[in-house]
Order: C-alpha cells, then structure tokens, then sequence
C-alpha cells in the first residue's frame, strides 16, 4: 500500500501552474528554432576571456561595477543609472517585484513575452493584458485605457515577442503622455539590435528615461550577443527607481564569467553588428518566402517570424522536419536560425499553407 507523503503547502495560485517544460533540442540534422537564439558560435576572444577569470573560490563582485561602468560609457549614462542581472527576466522579475504586489495591477499586450504571467503572478499583482491590434502590434490607445489607479507598471515589448512588430517612437511617446508619472513602465527592448526600421523606438538611443523618469529601458547580452547560457542582462533608467530593483535582486546572482563575457562581447562590437546584418538579411528571405507560401506573417523587426495558426498539424509537420519550433494556442513562433534552416522553413510552410 503506497500513501501520498504529505507535502509542504504550497501557495495554491502558485501550484495551480503547469510545470516547466522545456523545447526539445533538436536531432543531428534539425535545427532548434524555439527559443530565438543566436545561431553564431561565440565572439572571438570571449570563451578565453571566459576562461582567464579563474577565481572560482571568490565570489563576484556583487555591483558587477566593471560591466556597469562599461555600459554607462557606452550610453552615456553615470555608473549608478545602470542594473544588470542574471538575464533581463531577472530584471523584469525585480523591477515587477519593487512595483507591484497584492492588489496591484501590470499592464501589458496579449500574445506578448511568455514569461510576464508569471513574473506578475509571482509577485502577487494581477495581470491586466490587453490585445494586440490585428497586425501583431501593441495597442497603445486600449493599453493606456486599461490603466487605473491600482496600476503599478507597464510592460511594452518592442519588437514584440513572439509576434514581431515595433512600437514606433512617435507612438511610445504619445503612450507615455497618457500614463501617470508615478506608474513604471518597462520597455522591453530584448531585440533592440536586430531592428532597422529607423521609426522604431530606441529607449537607449532616444534616451528616453531623461524626459520621463517612471521609464526603464531592459536589454540582453542573450539575443544579438549571443551569451544565453551565461545570463546576463541590463536595465538603464532612474538611479533610485534601479534601487528599488536591485533590492528585489538575489545578491551576486550575476556571475564573474558572465560579467567578464558581457564586457569582451561590448569590445567587439563590430563583430556583434555584423553577425546581426547576416541575421536580418535571412529574415527578410525568411518573411518573403513564407508570404509567397501563402502565411500572413507580421511584419517582424526581431529574429523570429510569426505564423498565425491554431492548428496543431503546422507544428507537427516542422517537427517532423527536424526543425523544433515553439507553438502558442494562435501561432507558431519560429527564430531565424541557421542558412540552412530557412529554405526548409519555407519548404515546410509551402506544403502546410491553406
Ligand atoms: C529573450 C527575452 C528576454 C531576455 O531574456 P534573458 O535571457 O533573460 O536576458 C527579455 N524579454 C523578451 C521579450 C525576450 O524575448
């Protein structure tokens, strides 16, 4: 006779989620395309520089004040209007932890990043997503008629994640006009390097959390960089909306290598810009060849395609490709890979197209 142990309780909002599960990884001769990766090995010089920072036995240092100092060079911006973090999902968990909790409401768009339930949930706030226009796009005007006084924080995803669209910068700035000062926007600029559409909003370049400092612009060494299996990522805004923040943080959760990969990776970033080009130059055959499969694609200003689609058999059907795409209720997502990986894309769009 087998008895269920009694196990320790577990907040019931929290138990009521489904597990993680991870993507597959693909076979020898697929091609992961399912969590918007960079397909490059690393930068020259990075995994050396890696393995000269040897001091395991110490801990890091806890203000990752080299990195910080680097970025605010490179931004123009003073050491202390820098944050980083164990990837900018940590950050976005920090910043929604300092802003919101029980009873407080987060703003964001629908499809949008896959984690930001989560986060918000954890938190202990309340969700309040709203949709996406027809093309993929934020809705900026319903976003903004969504906020009400229990609102605490604001989530724009530019490029949106997994749809593609920017939020231009004429529109982010009409947004931020309408939200009250006192209520925290995140812009979420996870693919900031991949775009060139010159409308885009660029929080970083336009310097936007000088104007309005309830805004706080998040980027990653994951995506263009190609540093996701050594997390690391960085918030710029107000220094004391940051400290708030950094509160929430785990202490020393960014690493001495992921540190020191992130500063080599900002040394070359000539490297970085051209790896980008080749990136989107694949994407624009990759959304020309699946427009003339027949898919309406949105225009995507990021490194991945989105296919509108509710039927499970599209994703079977890449699957059996040996390409491991990532599937959502209504749609597919899938990032611009390999060479290789795009003509088979298309291949198998064509053969699935309505
Ligand atoms: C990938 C991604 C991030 C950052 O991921 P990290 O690896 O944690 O830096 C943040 N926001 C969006 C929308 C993303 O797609």
């Amino acid at each position: 006779m087998t008895t269920e142990p009694v196990l320790p309780r577990i907040r019931p909002e929290i138990a009521a989620l489904p597990p993680y599960k991870q993507g597959k990884p693909a076979g020898a001769s697929g091609f992961k395309l399912s969590s918007n990766e960079n397909p490059f090995p690393p930068l020259d010089g990075v995994v050396e520089a890696v393995q000269a920072a040897t001091s395991l036995n110490r801990y890091p240092d806890a203000t990752a004040g080299r990195l910080r100092s680097a970025l605010g060079e490179r931004y123009g911006v003073a050491t202390d209007e820098v944050l980083v973090g164990a990837g900018s999902v940590s950050l976005l968990a920090a910043f929604i932890q300092a802003a919101a909790s029980t009873g407080d409401e987060v703003v964001y768009a629908w499809r949008s990043f896959e984690a930001y339930p989560g986060l918000v949930l954890v938190a202990g706030a309340t969700s309040v997503q709203v949709p996406n226009r027809a093309d993929g796009g934020h809705d900026l005007d319903a976003m903004a008629a969504a906020i009400t006084e229990r609102t605490r924080c604001v989530l724009v995803c530019s490029p949106n994640n997994p749809t593609g669209p920017i939020v231009t910068s004429a529109e982010f700035e009409a947004f931020v006009q309408q939200v009250p000062a006192d209520v925290l926007i995140l812009l979420d600029e996870a693919y900031a390097e991949f775009v060139d559409d010159e409308n885009a909003v660029d929080g970083l370049g336009e310097r936007v959390y000088e104007a309005h400092p309830n805004v706080v612009v998040l980027r990653t060494f994951s995506k263009a960089y190609g540093l996701a299996a050594l997390r690391v990522g960085y918030a710029i805004g107000h220094a004391r909306v940051l400290d708030g923040a950094r509160a929430t943080q785990i202490p020393l959760s960014v690493t001495a290598q992921s540190e020191t990969a992130a500063l080599a990776s900002l040394e070359r970033e000539e490297e970085v810009r051209a790896r980008v080009a080749v990136v989107v130059e694949r994407r624009t055959r990759l959304v020309a060849g699946l427009r003339d499969a027949g898919w309406d694609v949105p225009d995507t200003q990021s490194n991945f395609v989105w296919l509108p689609t509710a039927d499970p058999a599209v994703a079977a059907a890449f699957d059996d490709a040996g390409l491991i795409v990532r599937p959502f209720d209504d749609g597919i997502r899938i990032s611009v890979g390999e060479e290789e990986s795009i003509d088979r894309v298309v291949d198998v769009a064509r053969t699935v197209s309505s």
